[in-house]
């Protein structure tokens, strides 16, 4: 047996060994398990990284009271508010009240990756001489609607909400079509893939699946029925939050909604459409609210015409624009797209004393607590732990904007309505694999460029032209270097939804780079070595992302509320508790960066009303 076979065996699927004494990672050396980290600013903040994970597990672990823990060295610093979480929600809360506090009013972002950005942080690699770039979480923003908070606010970082210049075809003919995201389009220039799951040992490819009608796919006449309907259905849409329709639907999951709707049966959903379908909510159909589907669109109208735009890097863009605003010699230059894009960070501009904003990382706060009783108290504590040791720092008020399934464990003595809100938060984990290519010729001899497969690793990628204004080439071809992204889910269709997202993290957590790696380069093999793909000569690099708790999966009744309970986001929204507001998008059950920003601001809003 050997050390992955014991790694991976039914022991580590076993959630509560996380819970428990040795966690799947205490078995893992550091280096067996982040692998390569790529080059530039984010090389050391690939995900959530193995010191990242080991820290925060064992020290919430270690201190499960509501008191503070001992050994605490006091800095002795005072802000005026601690933003708990330096992605784009904490970033957006310190930049929201640097504008709305006041001058003089300090705020401090604690971080614990290495650089900010959360999920909105990229990866880099360098091919032949090109810096190629790549989301390591969130992708794809909406432009949105002109007057809107949003626009108003894009437009305060210096984001021009028109659409990006995108690489143009240097290939030849026939030219193939490139999306500007990396979410398929399911167009002329798509593939299936068909593989021994299908009674085909050899492979078999669908180019243009949607256009053939699915005619040749190794399927039964049923399913192709079946999934025909569903793609050319237009479910009727909720035009409100709070409407009739809207409440059916978080009544029940998306798969009974895609059963009742498409006349689909269980079976091609699982086999088709899940995890696809709700993946931007990390789980299968089965397993989530139906309303998780339509949210955003009921909430976050945008301009539709403009089509969704990608920074070179996804919204690590995004962050690095608040950045900027925030603290404006931490990123050098100008505010214009390219400089933010290309510039180097500049830590050491991010936490110097005396900053009115400071972004401290590499510190994970482990304690929030009011000093003396909620309602009196005039500060709150919060512990942090940074290489190896704890520092408490005092705040008039503070901002937890790390999401659920940290905040829950680190404001002491929350109160009970708020305990059992968070226990309804379910975070799923996400493995997003960029893989470096040296050419896409293999794709391109099938006339292809975006893929989706059904069995083995990952689910489907598309290639992207990419935005120009970074350090991209202008141009692109099949003999270019590129990036395509795997977004790995782990769901376990029909079982419970707190049992799918603790067996998927173990699983996250327990397997070694090289073994991802390994069943990586299979799956391209198995896909394209027909078409001149070879692992050896091809792959420049793969760099994993390993998302512990990537998101938040609305089950029915998240967004509305059941049993006449209020619903979880609602209760923690309304109400901060004393001087501890929060934030984060999971608040809105909606993944997207805009909710992040929308939470952000009026959790600023309420701690500033209180103050
Ligand atoms: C794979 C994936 C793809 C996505 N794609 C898109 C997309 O295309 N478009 C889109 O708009 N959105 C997308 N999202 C949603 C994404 O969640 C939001 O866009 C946004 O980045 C979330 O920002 P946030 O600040 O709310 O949370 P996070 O990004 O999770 O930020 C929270 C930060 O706080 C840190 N933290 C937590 N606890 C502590 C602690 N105790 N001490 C210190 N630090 C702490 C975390 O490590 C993290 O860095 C995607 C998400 C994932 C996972």
């Amino acid at each position: 047996m050997t050390r992955r076979d014991y790694l991976n065996s039914a022991l580590l699927a076993s959630g509560s060994l996380l819970l428990g004494g040795a966690t799947p990672m205490d078995l893992l050396a550091k280096d067996d398990w982040d692998g390569y980290g790529g080059v530039g600013d984010y090389s050391s903040s690939n995900g959530n990284t193995f010191e990242v994970i080991a820290d925060a597990h064992k020290l919430i672990r270690d201190h499960p009271n509501e008191g503070l823990p001992a050994n605490v060295i006091d800095t002795g610093e005072e802000f005026d508010c601690v933003v708990v979480g330096g992605g784009i929600s904490g970033l957006a809360a310190a930049l929201f009240f640097k504008r709305q506090a006041g001058p003089r009013h300090t705020c401090l972002v604690l971080e614990n990756h290495r650089i900010f950005g959360g999920e909105a942080r990229r990866n880099e690699f360098l091919v032949e001489g090109r810096r190629l770039f790549a989301h390591q979480g969130s992708a794809i923003f909406f432009p949105p609607l002109d007057g809107t908070f949003l626009a108003d606010f894009y437009d305060s970082i210096g984001i021009d909400s028109r659409p990006f210049e995108y690489q143009t075809w240097t290939g030849g003919e026939p030219e193939i079509p490139l999306g500007r995201t990396s979410y398929t389009t399911g167009g002329a220039n798509s593939g299936f893939f068909f593989g021994a799951k299908f009674g085909q040992p050899k492979g078999l490819w669908l180019i243009d699946p949607w256009g053939k009608k699915l005619a040749g796919a190794p399927i039964s006449e049923g399913a192709r029925h079946e999934l025909l309907a569903a793609y050319g259905s237009k479910p009727a849409l909720p035009q409100r939050h709070g409407d009739a329709l809207s409440r059916h639907l978080d009544s029940i999951t998306l798969e009974e909604h895609l059963m009742e709707t498409h006349g689909i049966s269980r079976e091609t959903v699982r086999t088709f459409l899940s995890p696809v379908a709700g993946g931007g909510s990390g789980l299968g159909a089965d397993a989530l609210s139906a309303y998780a589907e339509y949210a955003a669109d009921v909430l976050l109208p945008w301009k539709y015409d403009a089509g969704a735009q990608m920074f070179p890097g996804g919204n690590a863009g995004v962050a690095r624009h608040i950045a900027k605003a925030l603290i404006p010699d931490a990123i050098p230059g100008a505010v214009t797209l390219a400089d933010v894009c290309r510039s180097a960070v500049n830590f050491a501009a991010l936490d110097r004393p005396g900053q009115v904003s400071r972004i401290r990382l590499h510190s994970t706060a482990i304690a929030v607590r009011h000093d003396g009783e909620t309602a009196k108290s005039s500060w709150v504590t919060i512990v942090y732990a940074r290489d190896g040791k704890l520092y408490g720092i005092k705040a008039r008020s503070a901002i937890m904007a790390g999401g659920s399934w940290t905040t829950k464990h680190i404001v002491k003595g929350l109160p009970e309505t708020h305990r059992q809100a968070y226990a309804q938060f379910y975070r799923a984990p996400c493995l997003m694999a960029n893989v470096a290519v040296r050419n896409w010729r293999f794709l391109y001899k099938l006339g292809i460029s975006e893929c989706q497969w059904f069995e083995g690793t990952g689910n489907y990628f598309a290639l992207r032209k990419m935005a120009t204004f970074g350090p991209v080439s202008s141009s692109v071809s099949p003999d270019s270097p590129v990036v395509l992204t795997l977004k790995i889910l782990f769901s376990s269709p029909g079982l419970p939804i707190g049992e799918q997202v603790t067996r998927g993290r173990a699983e996250l957590l327990s397997t070694p780079f090289l073994e991802y790696e390994r069943r990586i380069q299979e799956q391209f093999s198995t896909m394209f070595s027909g078409t001149g793909f070879d692992g050896h000569r091809d792959l420049a690099g793969i760099i994993l992302n390993r998302w512990g708790h990537a998101y938040l999966s609305p089950q029915p009744g998240f967004f509305f509320g059941s049993d006449a309970n209020p619903a979880p986001g609602e209760v923690l929204r309304n109400t901060p508790f004393g001087r501890i507001a929060f934030a984060n998008s999971d608040l809105a059950g909606i993944m997207d960066h805009r909710t992040s920003i929308l939470e952000a601001r009026r959790a600023v809003g309420q701690i500033i009303e209180r103050s």
